[in-house]
Formats: structure tokens, sequence, C-alpha cells
């Protein structure tokens, strides 16, 4: 085949493999559905929006009403199906990227795919940002850095962002903070990216605000990062459907604050828990999921997944052995995580 680009031969899949369980804890989704009343609300707009019609052509009337709701600036909004393919996106536009090792998997293989060059500077002791060795290999292009991080569930202090922050508008890079998981922090970063514009913040609707089969993210920057991104996306981008249904997500918001109070709550519970673990070692998070370090990512896996709990492993990752990634789920779906764990113990 010499259809393709030669750096496409040998592109390895994304790390996932569907595996069907009754508790599913492996994809970092909000276990509640979109409440009743604002699924019937949806369906409502979608009957009534025309299905032949292409959307606008860069969702701008949901960028009015996300500029109103966070007081930014319109044209420095780009909303997409998914924060994925915003990363995506920018890895295009780069002139190269920079990443952690390890984190998000995506920015990886974005990088991969748009050809563009590519390094990733490994995290600290304790999973912390190695400082000096990231301001020293930050000499341009974009570098992605989720905060709270993944698959780690650390957030980094601000003065080191602050500091990368300086050093981006320094080289004339972009310094790309992904707030993913920011609903379960209580973090919010746009003081950031508000006087600087060699920030950018990606946000998406995938996690606290109970999305992820619908698709939507956006990203925060300046006018000119984000009239690059809108570019370098394809025309209408947004699905009609996607747009109606985050419209009312938008004039509703209260239910986004139960989501996070919920998973945080469960968060905790299961984190001190397992802390009395024989074996395992959970690391503190801030995010809606926990790492957990087994002395064997394999065995811990099977076994839970023979009691119908299905995690995601970790382990193959550089620093991240033993590993698994554990989203949390309703009460229910923690208690038969548990059980399980402790289960393991004494197999
Ligand atoms: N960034 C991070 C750090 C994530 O963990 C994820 C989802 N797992 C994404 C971005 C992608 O989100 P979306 O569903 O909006 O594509």
């Amino acid at each position: 085949m010499r259809a393709f680009k030669a750096h496409l031969r040998g592109l390895s899949p994304y790390p996932y493999k569907k595996e069907e369980a009754p508790v599913k804890l492996d994809q970092n989704e909000s276990p509640f559905d979109l409440p009743g009343e604002l699924k019937e609300e949806a369906l409502g707009r979608l009957r009534a929006i025309p299905w032949n019609r292409y959307p606008e052509i860069h969702a701008e009337s949901l960028r009015r009403r996300l500029s109103a709701l966070l007081d930014w600036p319109e044209e420095g909004i780009v909303l997409a199906p998914g924060s994925n393919l915003l990363i995506l996106a920018l890895s295009l536009a780069a002139e190269e990227v920079l990443d952690l090792r390890p984190s998000f998997p995506h920015y990886a293989h974005a990088a991969k795919v748009a050809g563009t060059p590519y390094r990733a500077v490994p995290l600290g002791e304790g999973f912390s940002l190695d400082l000096k060795a990231l301001l020293a290999a930050f000499r341009g292009g974009v570098l992605f850095l989720p905060n709270p991080h993944a698959p780690t569930g650390t957030l980094f202090p601000e003065e080191a962002l602050w500091a990368l922050a300086e050093r981006a508008r320094e080289v004339g890079g972009l310094l790309v903070v992904d707030e993913a998981y920011r609903e379960f922090a209580g973090t919010d970063f746009r003081f950031l990216a508000r006087e600087n514009p060699h920030v950018a913040l990606l946000r998406t609707f995938s996690k606290a605000f109970s999305l992820g089969g619908i698709r939507a993210g956006y990203l925060l920057g300046s006018p000119e990062v984000a009239g690059v991104v809108r570019e370098v996306l394809p025309p209408f981008v947004l699905p009609a459907h996607t747009g109606a249904i985050l419209e009312v997500v938008l004039e509703n918001l209260g239910y986004v604050e139960k989501v996070v109070e919920e998973v945080v709550a469960q968060r905790e519970r299961v984190y001190r828990e397992l802390l009395a673990h024989p074996t395992w070692r959970p690391y503190p998070s801030r995010t809606n999921f926990l790492l957990v370090r087994t002395p064997d990512a394999e065995e811990a896996f099977r076994h839970l997944l023979s009691q119908g709990v299905l995690v995601r492993r970790q382990d193959r990752y550089p620093g991240l052995a033993g590993c698994l990634r554990v989203t949390v789920g309703r009460r229910e779906e923690m208690d038969a995580f548990l059980r399980a764990a402790f289960g393991v113990a004494y197999a």
C-alpha cells in the first residue's frame, strides 16, 4: 500500500479494549446519566431543529452562550465533538509537541498521527513535575499538561504552571492546560490564560457533565490560538444534535454539582478504605479515578473482572508497574469494587 504517508506505518491503535462487565469502571465516565427531564428537553429540541440543514459553521450561538457564562471572548473559544479532536488539531498545528511521561496517551498518539516532532519529559519523584527539566525542554511548540494529571490523579501546584506559562511566553510556545478533570479538583486556570496568550485551556463535557456519549469539548485561548485551531478543524464540525444537547445542559447546570459531590465523596471513601489493603496502595486523587498500585496488575485486573468489576490497566506506562486505574462510580459500584479488591488479598 502506497496511499499513506510513511510515518503512519506501524501506528499502534489507541490503547483501549472493550470488555463487558456489570460494574464498568474503566473509562472515567460519569456513573450518572443526564437527568431524565433534561434528556426529555433535549429530545424536544432535537425534534424541533431541521436535520437537513448544516449546523452553524463554528457553533456561533453556543460560543456566545459559553462566552457569557465564562466571561471569555467568543473569538477565543473553539467547540468540537470531544477535546480529543482539539488535541489532534493542536498537534497538527504544532511545530513540536512536548509531553509528560506518563501522561494521557492521546497527546503522543495525536503527535504521531500528525507527523509532528515529539518529546516527553518524565515525571519526577511521587508523580511531581520535574520543573527544571520541563523548562529546559520547552523551547517552543505546544506543551500538553493535564491538570489534574491523568493517569496519576495528581494536581500540580499553581506556581509550576505560572513558571511554565512564563516560559511559553518567552519562547513563543503554547502551554495547553488540559482541565478534563477540573470539576473534581475544584480548580479553574482561566486566570492563567486570561493574561497570557501563550496559555490555552481544554475542557470536556465527557466527565462531570455526564455527556461522554455526546462528544463535546472546548478550548479557551487567545483569539489568535483559537483562530488557528478553528481553521485546522473542518467546518461545521460540531453536529447539530450535540449542539442542541449542549444548549439544554448550559441552561441547567445544577446537576453537575451533584455529580461532582457524589463522585468526590466516593473517591475519598474508597481511597481511605484501600489504605487498609494488605498489598494494594492507592494514590491520592483530585480526579474521578484512583490510581492503585498492586503487586501484579495482570492478576489484579483478572481477579476484579472475575468478580464483575472492569478497571483499566496502566502497568505498561513508564513508572506505573503494577498500576490499575479505577474510575469512581456510584456507591454500590464502589462497594462491589472494594469487596473484590479485598477478596484478592485472601484468594
Ligand atoms: N483529556 C484528558 C486528560 C482525558 O483523560 C480525556 C478523556 N479520557 C480527554 C482529554 C478526552 O476527552 P473528550 O471525551 O472530550 O474527547
